[in-house]
């Protein structure tokens, strides 16, 4: 199957007529073909989004709302649909697709759509200086937005939802990896009715049409979800051309385990927070630190539960675990795994490429557990982003908040304990832009999302990806 580029409302072969292969996970094979899109799309893609914004910027915010909420409503109805092209693109099981991504990205229209309702900006009386000032939220005109492939469309429409809702017009590339449910956003974008050139979607390459969104002098804001480098080579591009950054990068975030936590929810939960997606989350607590009373209990029991996770292909029900993204991810994780054997770590479980039966060629890999000797080693400083936990004892709340912060990024942090003096200072002191207290993942879209550190600069979720998506302008009055 073949994927177009869709600019003002159509769909478009790229210019230079270069494709890549786009390949299925599950079973290795290349199922279609992408553009890979030059600086001359880009370019069409902008031009029908500056053409756009005027009339889309003053369009009522009611009307904004209704479209946005249809284009959830039309995600609703195309679930099955979408599920089923998203397991496809990306490996991960339908059952995951079906329950979290397509429904997620149903939600950030729905969300967004009913926020611009109830967006507001401030005013501030000057009290004896008998003037008033009012603060304009003006949408900053052309923003690019760029997505990875571990949640494809959920990130993707966390993006585009607050910008288009906010009023701006959007040049949007999702990962070449995974391009085909933002493929088919095209057309259920025209079927609510979105204006033509609101939203335009480009495929390709980063390093080359990605390369053209953030090297685009009239693309004012980047919003970007990647990996570190990458948003490292973003920030060295746009930030002198002042365009507004947003960068929501990589993690390697901690799962800390204390003693008098209710133990069953903690393992259950920590199997989730460990290979949910293949272990492809950003927040997925990667590193296990467990209390050294409970640590060798934790670890027969986790292990045992880790070890009836059922890798599978992405299509049967009872698959746990599907195919990772692609090849070289595959190999990625797999050189960590013989990175952590170098580094005297012990693999308690997994570790293993799985065949299944009739799809030889597809990306399996056993979800794996290894025991470190400390947590300097790169396994556990490293972000794998695969299906690959470490686990180590702490014997005290400073030495696990030391070794918690001894990493460079700074996504989330899980912390399971009971004790609300110890939740109250760990959260307090935890380096991380996100802190979950006896759960995992739990989401509230008005709450603000992103990372400190090399997990990246900025906030996108509520209000905080509206502000992001507009341009504050203070207007003062002397009466
Ligand atoms: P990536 O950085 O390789 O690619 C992300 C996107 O950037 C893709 O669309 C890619 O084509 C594009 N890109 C690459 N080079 C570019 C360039 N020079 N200019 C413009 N765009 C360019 O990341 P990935 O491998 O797709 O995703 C995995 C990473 O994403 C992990 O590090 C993960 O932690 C991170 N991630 C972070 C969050 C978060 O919210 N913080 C969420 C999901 C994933």
């Amino acid at each position: 199957m073949n994927i177009q580029n869709y600019i003002n409302g159509n769909f478009h072969n790229p210019t230079n007529d270069d494709w890549i292969d786009n390949y299925n996970p599950s079973n290795g094979e290349v199922y279609g073909q992408i553009p890979n899109s030059t600086k001359e799309d880009v370019e069409n893609a902008y031009i029908a989004a500056k053409s756009a914004f005027p009339s889309w910027s003053q369009t009522t915010l009611e009307e904004r709302s209704r479209i946005l909420i249809k284009i959830s409503e039309l995600l609703e109805e195309n679930l099955q649909r979408f599920a089923e092209a998203e397991s496809k693109d990306n490996g991960k099981p339908i059952s995951l697709a079906k329950a979290v991504d397509i429904p997620r990205a149903a939600s950030n229209f729905r969300f967004f759509g009913n926020a611009i309702t109830q967006f507001a900006s401030e005013s501030h009386e000057s009290i004896g200086l008998q003037a008033i000032n009012y603060t304009l939220r003006q949408p900053i005109g052309v923003v690019g937005c760029i997505s990875p492939w571990n949640l494809p469309l959920y990130l993707f429409t966390w993006k585009i939802a607050p910008a288009i809702a906010a009023g701006n017009c959007v040049v949007a590339k999702p990962s070449e990896v995974t391009p085909m449910t933002a493929y088919l956003l095209g057309e259920i974008c025209n079927e609510a009715g979105l204006p033509k050139g609101v939203l335009n979607i480009v495929h390709g390459l980063g390093t080359t049409t990605g390369q053209a969104i953030i090297e685009h002098q009239d693309i004012k804001a980047i919003s970007f979800t990647g990996g570190t480098a990458t948003g490292a080579h973003i920030a060295k591009v746009a930030a002198p051309m002042f365009k507004k950054l947003s960068l929501e990068l990589g993690g390697k975030n901690p799962n800390i385990i204390f003693a008098d936590c209710d133990y069953e929810d903690m393992l259950s939960t920590t199997v989730r927070s460990s290979f949910a997606n293949q272990g492809q989350i950003c927040l997925c607590g990667s590193r296990i630190f467990v209390e050294a009373s409970i640590y060798e209990k934790f670890k027969k029991d986790f292990v045992e539960k880790v070890k009836q996770l059922k890798v599978g292909h992405p299509s049967k029900d009872d698959t746990n675990i599907g195919a990772l993204v692609s090849k070289p991810h595959l190999e990625k994780v797999k050189e960590y795994i013989a990175i952590a054997k170098d580094e005297h770590g012990s693999i308690l479980c997994g570790g293993n490429e799985v065949t299944i039966e009739g799809f030889e060629n597809g990306y399996y890999l056993e979800p794996t557990v290894i025991e470190v000797p400390n947590d300097d080693c790169r396994v556990n400083q490293e972000e794998i982003f695969g299906p690959v936990v470490t686990i180590m004892p702490f014997n005290s709340e400073d030495e696990v908040l030391q070794m918690a912060n001894k990493v460079k990024y700074g996504l989330s942090a899980t912390l399971w304990t009971n004790n609300l003096k110890r939740t109250m200072k760990m959260s307090n002191e935890l380096q991380a832009g996100i802190v979950w207290v006896n759960t995992w993942m739990m989401r509230d879209l008005r709450t603000p999302f992103g990372g400190v550190k090399a997990s990246g600069v900025g906030r996108e979720g509520g209000f905080e990806a509206l502000r992001f998506f507009t341009e504050a302008k203070n207007v003062c009055i002397k009466y």
